[in-house]
């Protein structure tokens, strides 16, 4: 069946070139080397596609958290892994996917913060700006969402599938019986 795209492979990589833009303006003076932190597993497509369009020397790093299961939010955040590096007095970009209800994010910033940075900025690649629980500013927005539709694809999963599809959709409840089908014929 036809999919209900929200960005297409072709505006992913417009997104991605005019936020790589906004970023390197800001870290045009930094004294220090920035690092781009890549929040696992949702941004990894779009930080590989955005780390393209950086032309400056930047380090990068990985976090992990868990927060959220099937399509709502259990409004809680365990690190799984932490970062690799020591990010004081440097300029840190936290790469997400999806700002969603916030509560993962503010446990990022938290977390990040606790390690004296010189600055902390959010770049996710949605900003579902109705559906917060707690406040988080995104610094760099690809796509502000107005509807909390649950988005799929290009690194955004449904219950760990279809993090491989190139592009995104708003998922259908035909889409999420598919998706379910799969899952529970993987478990026969
Ligand atoms: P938050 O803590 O509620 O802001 O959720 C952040 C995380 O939830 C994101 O990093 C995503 O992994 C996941 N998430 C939130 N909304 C969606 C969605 O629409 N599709 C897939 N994953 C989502
Ligand atoms: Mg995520």
């Amino acid at each position: 069946m036809e999919k209900n795209i929200v960005l297409s492979q072709e505006e992913i990589q417009f997104i991605c070139a005019k936020l790589a833009k906004q970023i390197e303006a800001k870290i045009k003076n930094a004294e220090k080397v920035p690092v781009f932190v890549g929040v696992l597993k949702g941004s990894l497509n779009f930080m590989m596609d955005l780390l393209k369009f950086i032309k400056v020397p930047i380090y990068t790093d990985y976090i992990q958290v868990r927060s959220y299961f099937g399509t709502s939010s259990t409004g809680r955040v365990q690190l799984l892994k932490d970062l690799s590096y020591d990010c004081e007095g440097r300029d840190v970009f936290i790469i997400e996917d999806i700002v969603d209800t916030g509560l993962s994010m503010q446990f990022l910033l938290e977390h990040i913060k606790s390690h004296q940075p010189r600055n902390v900025y959010v770049c996710a690649l949605f900003d579902k700006i109705n559906a917060r629980m707690v406040e988080v500013n995104v610094d760099f927005a690809g796509k502000v969402l107005e509807k909390n539709d649950f988005l799929i694809g290009y690194g955004l999963d449904y219950n760990e599938l279809e993090r491989n599809v190139p592009y995104v959709y708003s998922a259908t409840p035909e889409d999420i019986r598919e998706l379910d089908e799969v899952l529970e014929n993987d478990e026969k």
